[in-house]
C-alpha cells in the first residue's frame, strides 16, 4: 500500500493535483469534500448535518469525519493498494485517527504532499471557482472563516508531518504542470517511487 496525503489551504490545488496524481500512481483517491457535497447533493441525514457546518465554513466534528472515513476504507476493495487522502486529516485528531486505521490495516502514511500557496492567490482562486462552479462555500465571508479555520486547526498538522518524517513541502504556484513536475520529483526523491 502506498498512500500518500494532499495537505493544503483551501484553493491550493489538493483536488487537481490528486488528478495527476491518480493518473501517476494509480492511486484510489478519497475526498472527503466531495464525499460530503454528494451527500449534500442526495439530501441524505449526513448530508443535512455536513450542509450546516459547511456553509459556515466550519470543520465537521471529528468522530463524525473518522467514522466516514473508516467506513470507506472497509468498504472499497480499490482502496487497498493505496489511498490519496484529499481534504483529510484537516486536524490533529484526525491525523492521529488516520495512522491508527492504518496501522491496523499494516499501512502508513507514505508521503504528505504539503501545497504551499500565497494567501491572496487562494482568495482569488476560491473567488474564481465560486463564480465557475457555484460552490456556495466560495464567497468571501465563508473563505475568511474557512482560511481562518486551517490556520488555527490544520496547519498545526505541518510540524505532525515533518515530525513523523514525511512531509513534502511543495511550492504550489505556477502552471499545473510545473507543480506536478515538482511533486513527482520530490516523491522519488524521498520515497523512491
Ligand atoms: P481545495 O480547494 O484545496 O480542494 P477546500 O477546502 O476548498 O479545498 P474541501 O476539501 O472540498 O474544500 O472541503 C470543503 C468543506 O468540507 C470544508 O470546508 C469542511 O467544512 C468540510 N470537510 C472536508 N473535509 C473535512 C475533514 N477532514 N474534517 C472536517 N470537515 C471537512
Ligand atoms: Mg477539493
Amino acid at each position: 500500500m502506498f498512500n500518500i496525503v494532499i495537505f493544503g489551504a483551501p484553493g491550493s490545488g489538493k483536488g487537481t493535483q490528486s488528478e495527476n496524481l491518480i493518473a501517476n500512481y494509480g492511486l484510489f483517491h478519497i475526498s472527503t469534500g466531495e464525499v460530503l457535497r454528494d451527500h449534500i447533493a442526495r439530501g441524505t441525514e449526513l448530508g443535512k448535518v455536513a450542509e450546516s457546518y459547511i456553509s459556515k465554513g466550519n470543520l465537521i466534528p471529528d468522530d463524525l469525519m473518522v467514522s466516514i472515513l473508516a467506513d470507506i476504507l472497509d468498504n472499497t476493495p480499490e482502496a487497498k493498494d493505496g489511498v490519496i487522502f484529499d481534504g483529510f486529516p484537516r486536524t490533529i485528531n484526525q491525523a492521529k485517527a488516520l495512522k491508527a486505521m492504518l496501522a491496523e490495516r499494516n499501512a502508513q502514511v507514505d508521503a504528505v504532499v504539503g501545497l504551499e500557496v500565497e494567501e491572496q492567490e487562494l482568495i482569488t482562486r476560491l473567488l474564481k471557482r465560486g463564480e465557475e462552479s457555484g460552490r456556495s462555500d466560495d464567497n468571501m465571508e465563508t473563505i475568511k472563516q474557512r482560511l481562518n479555520v486551517y490556520h488555527s486547526q490544520t496547519q498545526p498538522l505541518h510540524d505532525f508531518y515533518v515530525e513523523e518524517g514525511c512531509y513534502l513541502g511543495i511550492k504550489g504556484m505556477g502552471t499545473v504542470e510545473s507543480i506536478f513536475d515538482d511533486i513527482k520529483a520530490a516523491i522519488k526523491e524521498k520515497c523512491g517511487k
